[in-house]
């Protein structure tokens, strides 16, 4: 009889295991979840060096042929400037 109890009050503490963990999973998500249109908006630029994505107050600027190129490194600008400015 006893025993049995004791059976019952595990499985009734493993359900609140399982519950608990869920509750704490939808709270993290929420939590590090913030609003996508809450973030402040930057115009983006493409590295084509190595094709990401970087703002554009943040990239380093290259001219060449009357045509913008940005960059999110001096690696990725030193590789730009060594192919003489062609890309792919
Ligand atoms: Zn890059």
């Amino acid at each position: 009889m006893i025993i049995r109890l004791i059976f019952l009050f595990l499985l009734f503490y493993l359900v609140f295991l399982v519950v608990r963990f869920f509750q704490s999973l939808g709270h993290n998500v929420s939590r590090s979840n913030p609003r996508p249109d809450s973030l402040p908006k930057k115009t983006m630029v493409k590295d084509e060096v190595c094709n990401t994505y970087i703002p554009e107050d943040e990239a380093l600027k290259e001219n060449r042929d009357g045509r913008v190129y940005y960059f999110c490194s001096e690696d990725c600008r030193k590789k730009f400037l060594d192919s003489g400015g062609k890309i792919n």
